[in-house]
């Protein structure tokens, strides 16, 4: 069992539509502890790579290419923190990507290279309240899925229900990266945007490999 080229397309169209679907809830947890552009940010960034995708002449070869060029987009079209630090982890996950089909331990690497490359960029470590806490359970969980011989699809399941876990135990952190880090202590008691669109995306990872 393994995931394809087509996988890694559904994957962005299905992360298009989610954080579409999403966007107010997005702009409404960064207007408690940011700016309030994540939700509209994201949106923007997906909108153009599912543009790009629709305009390719042949289709997308590897499941490496599909993921440089969300890479490449996010980089070009979301602003703030999130736009560099998503596109850092999709070009990290498309060199792990470039071969024809991920298995079980392929999954696993694309997911640590995402974090590597979140984590590379934001220097932001476990418990700041940042998109790190949704990655960092997610990462964890796949690597248990797949010591347990889950296949691709359920590694990604796992990964997807770590994230979310790791996005609501932000609630009582206090932020100590990024814009909410101004907030200091105030910044308790809500959800991170950020980690909270990262459960969304990869929710969309586990629903296309299902
Ligand atoms: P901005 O704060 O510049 O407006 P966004 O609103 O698009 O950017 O994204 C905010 C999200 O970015 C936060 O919720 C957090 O998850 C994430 N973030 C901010 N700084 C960092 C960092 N240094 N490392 C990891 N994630 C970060
Ligand atoms: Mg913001
Ligand atoms: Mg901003």
């Amino acid at each position: 069992m393994t995931l394809d080229v087509a996988w890694a397309v559904d994957w962005v169209r299905r992360s298009a539509a989610t954080v579409d679907e999403h966007r107010d809830e997005l702009v409404e947890l960064d207007r408690q502890i940011g700016d309030g552009d994540h939700g509209e940010n994201l949106a923007r960034g997906f909108r153009a790579v599912v543009a790009k995708l629709d305009a390719l002449e042949a289709p997308p070869a590897t499941i490496g290419d599909v993921l440089r060029l969300v890479a490449t987009t996010l980089m070009s079209t979301v602003g703030g923190a999130a736009g560099p630090l998503y596109g850092t982890a999709f070009l990290r996950a498309s060199k792990v990507g470039s071969a024809a089909a991920l298995d079980r331990d392929g999954v696993v690497g694309l997911l640590e290279a995402a974090l590597d490359g979140i984590v590379t960029r934001g220097r932001a470590g476990a418990g700041e309240k940042t998109m790190v806490d949704a990655w960092t359970p997610a990462v964890a969980a796949a690597v248990d899925a797949a010591d347990h011989g889950a296949p691709p699809s359920q590694v990604l399941a796992a990964a997807a229900r770590g994230a979310q876990a790791g996005a609501d135990a932000t609630v009582p952190l206090v932020a100590t990266k990024g814009r909410a880090s101004y907030l200091g202590e105030r910044s308790a008691g809500h959800l991170d945007p950020g980690a909270r669109s990262s459960a969304l995306i990869l929710a969309a990872a586990a629903e296309a490999a299902a």
